[in-house]
Order: structure tokens, then C-alpha cells, then sequence
């Protein structure tokens, strides 16, 4: 393409809301033949609500969530603000933790009243030899069937409840996916989120291919190998744990929305978090392309 059709196609581009951060981008977007989405934030609204409290005998639900609020009060994760956020709602009083751990793709740690707190998958709760009861376990399937994020709470080292919060597909999600595939791009989704959840969520949102309990530098890792079984490959997310993928994509493509850490490593970020930018921006890179035949 001459410098001034890519000038004049990146003016375009950022009327919608598609900021370029060079014109090589606006060249080389056409070639994407794979794209792969971040479900929280990037497929669904990324603001989950706090939506179901299960508590293990022993324990009321004020008692379990004053802890669970505590542990995740210090987490700029949406779920744990997900999470603080529901539990004010209910009117119960949050202090902060003593101490607070951050474990990325697997929860919190933190101490309360002198008490250890963990908050988070199943594999955070076995790391730390907490047993859970099979009948609860069965709830938490049940309740990640729906497209819920189901998390464990132990205390002390002892099974205490279950928290499970609900994020819902962006309205334009299904069809801007549908969008893609029409033009003959592969969609997957990419999550640290287990397998009931992000299947229920896929299938809601149209996508077939789903990645699933995937750690934060694992991201990248996939994307790597999409690129070695000869694909060209765009990645959109919007957290912090999809930087690293963003970077090794052919294309990054960052949610305006989301973190900064997330627009810094992209190519491209989409101002709108409406999935239609992805096809937009591959559209307006092919019209700039073919402007020069
Ligand atoms: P995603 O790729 O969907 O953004 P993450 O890699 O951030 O997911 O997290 C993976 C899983 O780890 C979550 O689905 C959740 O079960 C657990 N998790 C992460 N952060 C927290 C937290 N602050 N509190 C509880 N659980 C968490
Ligand atoms: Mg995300």
C-alpha cells in the first residue's frame, strides 16, 4: 500500500474507535487467518456479579463472606471486585487482611484475624492439601454448567464454602464472532477459567474451540504454537495475564477498556469493546491493501 492510503485507512480506522499503532499493522492485519479471544472482559462484560454463597457446616454466610471479603479486598482482580462489591451490597463491614497474596490463574492468599484464607480453583485448594466434600464439588460443577466462576474458600486449612460469581456475554459478542468465522477466520477462546465455565460461555457466544485452565504465561505459550502449525494469528484481550500473548502475536489487539499494561503490548487497540472492531480492523486492512492493485 502507498504511505497515503495507510495514512488515509488508519484516519478511518480511528474515526471507529481502531487505533493503529503503525501503519505496518494496517498492512499486515489481513493476514490473520486465526483469532483468539480472552473470555473475561474481552468475550463477556468483564464485570462479574456476586451470585450464589454456599457455606460448609459450622459457618454462616456473614462469617464466610467477612473473611472472603477481607482476602480479596487488596486483588484488582474483576473477581475479586466482583466479589467485595456483592458482599458490601449485602451490608456486611470489610476490613482489609493482615497480609495478601496474589496467586495469578489460581486465587488469593491472605490472613485474617490470624487466620489463613484461601480463595480460588480447585488446584489452589489441593496445592494446600484442603479437602473438599464430593457432594460440594458437584455443586460447584453444577454451578460452572451455567457459565458461573465457581471459587473454593478454605480457612485454616479446613473446607469453608463456595462464592461463585456470573459474567454475561457482551450483547454484540455472538455476532461479531459470527462476523469472523463468515469471513473464514478460525475463532478460539483463550481462559484460565476451567472447562464448564468457558465451554457455557463459548457456546453461548458461538465459539467452538475453547483453551481452558490455561496459567497466565501459558497464554503466550498457545499462541506460539498456533503461529508454529503455520497460522497467522491475532490475539484481543484486555488483563495484565494477556500482555505476554498480545506481544507474541502476529497482531495484539488490546481492549481500550481494559488495563494499560494490556494496550502497551498490543499493535492495536480497540476503543470500543464491541468484538466488531476485530472484524472492522481486518476489513479496513483489507480494503487498504487492495487499494494499491
Ligand atoms: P481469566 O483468563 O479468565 O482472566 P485468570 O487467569 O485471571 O482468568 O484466573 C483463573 C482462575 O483463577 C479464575 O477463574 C478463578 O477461579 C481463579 N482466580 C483468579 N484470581 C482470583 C481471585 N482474586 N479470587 C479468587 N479466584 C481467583
Ligand atoms: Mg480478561
Amino acid at each position: 500500500a502507498t504511505p497515503t492510503s495507510v495514512m488515509a485507512g488508519s484516519g478511518r480506522a480511528a474515526e471507529y474507535g481502531i487505533l493503529f499503532k503503525g501503519g505496518e499493522h494496517l498492512e499486515s492485519a489481513q493476514q490473520i487467518q486465526t483469532v483468539v479471544l480472552d473470555k473475561t472482559g474481552t468475550v463477556t462484560q468483564g464485570k462479574p456479579v456476586l451470585t450464589d454463597v454456599i457455606t460448609a457446616p459450622g459457618w454462616t454466610e456473614a462469617e464466610l463472606l467477612q473473611r472472603v471479603g477481607a482476602a480479596e479486598y487488596s486483588s484488582e482482580h474483576p473477581l475479586a471486585e466482583a466479589i467485595v462489591s456483592g458482599i458490601r451490597e449485602k451490608g456486611l463491614l470489610l476490613n482489609a487482611a493482615e497480609s495478601f497474596e496474589n496467586m495469578p490463574g489460581y486465587g488469593v492468599r491472605a490472613m485474617v484475624s490470624d487466620e489463613e484464607i484461601l480463595v480460588g480453583t480447585r488446584r489452589l485448594l489441593a496445592n494446600a492439601h484442603v479437602e473438599v466434600p464430593e457432594g460440594m464439588l458437584q455443586q460447584m460443577n453444577q454451578l460452572e454448567e451455567q457459565g458461573r466462576t465457581a471459587m473454593l474458600v478454605a480457612a485454616q486449612g479446613q473446607w469453608a464454602g463456595i462464592v461463585a460469581v456470573a459474567d454475561t456475554i457482551k450483547d454484540t459478542s455472538r455476532e461479531a464472532i459470527a462476523r469472523l468465522q463468515a469471513m473464514g477466520i478460525d475463532v478460539i477462546m483463550i481462559t484460565g477459567d476451567n472447562e464448564r465455565t468457558a465451554r457455557a460461555v463459548a457456546e453461548q457466544a458461538g465459539i467452538g474451540r475453547v483453551l481452558t485452565e490455561v496459567l497466565p504465561e501459558g497464554k503466550a505459550a498457545e499462541v506460539k504454537k498456533l503461529q508454529e502449525s503455520g497460522r497467522k494469528v491475532a490475539m484481543v484481550g484486555d488483563g495484565i495475564n494477556d500482555a505476554p500473548a498480545l506481544a507474541t502475536a502476529d497482531i495484539g489487539m488490546a481492549i481500550g477498556t481494559g488495563t494499560d499494561v494490556a494496550m502497551e503490548a498490543a499493535d492495536i487497540t480497540l476503543m470500543r469493546g464491541d468484538l466488531n472492531s476485530i472484524a472492522d480492523a481486518i476489513e479496513m486492512s483489507r480494503r487498504t491493501m487492495g487499494n494499491i492493485k
